[in-house]
């Protein structure tokens, strides 16, 4: 294959991917779970001549069978991982040129539209002056680069050179509404599960400002050393919200430093009428949104805002000589506030969102998928044998029925149906169904078919 087929099968690629998303409400939105099935239609054997394009081409649309549609407009399982078609042509684009932005002088425009970018979100979700930030792959490798930075602060930048054997135990604090990714941050860091101390909350599932304060304190006087605080700021499970304001003061009046989750919920921090759930956020030190979740900027796109970049810098910044720009002492190489040396060219999504959508076009998707989940909610609500088991929160609510065997049925059959998606979480002890509205492209008439397929197969 050579740059001219390359331009033919672009194009072909391109009404292939119209055709798809604009068909997407006529196939099952999850696909069928029948563990290598996929894996079967393929040979065991890598091809030692080139194969003609065509029978690429029609073996990729033979594992379709095997895709669950992320971008059908009646997935409301998980979070989204919406895709605006503005940031799909970005992706083509930055595919084409196929950058490595790992350093400013590798492709200073990369770097550059990184930094506009950056201030352009920090206006767009109401954040303060102070707040700078990148680019990450994901939430889990933000929330690992800021635990990092917590560690190597607490170590007065020792971990670094001399590693953690003769380390004091270190103690990181978060609530079990959290997400995952923090439990994976403090055993890669190195902090371990077991110091990972899991605060109380209370009846609306945000972390005790007492109790964090109290573990604190007790770990201090039995020679422990605390190093951070997380707050959750919209959780997956059910939506739960930290008091940012008073869990702040805390952690920093005992010297401790904060990074806020908030992944999913922090894209709808876009609406001004949403932002009293963040309340306080410009104390926090490092924020991680998930613009590829619910803003439109597809999948692979985290966004991390810092009070000061120095302390991560200088907990994951290196620069080797071959990694120098001679004459160019300024300039930013956003490698050094990330993990990984590589970089894509994951600002040209966000820019071509926003100019293509404007503030004002995100912010009424938002609002919709908000409205929506409330109504859904209230319909599903009145389906005998169903309770809410939570509110909605922004666009996530839970459900279930009389007994947790009853509600895995029920989702078995919802998903075996396939008009709908869902998923399942554990709130209180009970299986529960969560439901969350966030597709780029649904409407309320794809969100209402879920209390209608829920109420049909309840019967
Ligand atoms: N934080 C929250 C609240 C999440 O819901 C998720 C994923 O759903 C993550 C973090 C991890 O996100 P990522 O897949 O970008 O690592």
């Amino acid at each position: 294959m050579n740059h001219d087929d390359l331009r033919d099968w672009s194009k072909r690629a391109a009404d292939w991917a119209h055709d798809y998303h604009t068909g997407l409400r006529g196939r099952p939105v999850r696909a069928p779970l029948v563990p290598g099935k996929i894996a079967a239609q393929l040979p065991a054997v890598p091809p030692e001549q080139p194969e003609p394009m065509e029978q690429v081409f029609a073996d990729f649309e033979a594992i379709l069978p095997g895709i669950t549609h992320w971008q059908h407009p009646r997935f409301f399982a998980y979070f989204p991982a919406n895709a605006s078609p503005a940031s799909m042509l970005a992706e083509q684009l930055a595919n084409a040129i196929a950058a490595q932005g790992m350093i400013w002088q590798t492709s200073p425009a990369v770097t550059e539209v990184e930094q506009v970018m950056m201030t352009w979100l920090r206006q767009g979700f109401g954040l303060a002056d102070h707040f700078t930030g990148t680019i990450h792959d994901s939430a889990t490798t933000a929330t690992l680069s800021a635990v990092l930075t917590m560690r190597e602060a607490a170590l007065t930048w020792k971990g670094l050179s001399q590693g953690l054997s003769g380390a004091p135990r270190m103690r990181l604090y978060c609530s079990a509404q959290t997400h995952s990714s923090v439990d994976k941050a403090a055993r890669v860091a190195g902090i371990g599960q077991d110091n990972l101390v899991k605060i109380a909350t209370d009846d609306h599932l945000a972390m005790r400002p007492d109790a964090l304060q109290a573990a604190i304190q007790a770990d201090r006087d039995q020679g422990y050393l605390p190093i951070g605080v997380i707050l959750c700021c919209g959780g997956t499970s059910v939506g739960a919200f930290d008091t940012l304001t008073e869990c702040i003061a805390i952690a920093h009046a005992a010297d401790l430093p904060t990074h806020v989750d908030a992944a999913w919920a922090g894209s709808a921090m876009i609406c001004p009428e949403f932002r009293e759930l963040w309340a306080g956020i410009d104390g926090a030190d490092s924020i991680v949104i998930n613009p590829h979740k619910w803003l439109g900027a597809q999948f692979d796109c985290a966004v991390q805002f810092l009070r000061d970049p120095t302390p991560q810098v200088r907990t994951l910044g290196l620069r080797p000589s071959y990694l120098e720009t001679a004459g160019k002492e300024d300039i930013v190489n956003f490698n050094e506030w990330t993990v990984p040396l590589g970089r894509r060219f994951r600002a040209l999504k966000l820019w071509f969102t926003l100019r293509a959508y404007g503030l004002d076009g995100l912010r009424q998707r938002i609002r919709n998928h908000v409205k929506w989940s409330c109504e859904a909610a209230e319909e599903i609500a009145k389906i005998p044998g169903i309770v809410l088991t939570t509110n909605p929160r922004l666009s996530l609510f839970t459900f279930a029925c009389a007994t947790d065997d009853a509600t895995e049925t029920l989702l078995n059959k919802i998903n075996d149906d396939g008009r709908i998606y869902l998923t399942q979480t554990r709130h209180e002890g009970k299986y529960v169904i969560r439901m969350q509205v966030g597709q780029f492209d649904c409407t309320r008439e794809d969100v209402m078919m879920a209390p209608k397929v829920i109420a049909e197969l309840m019967e």
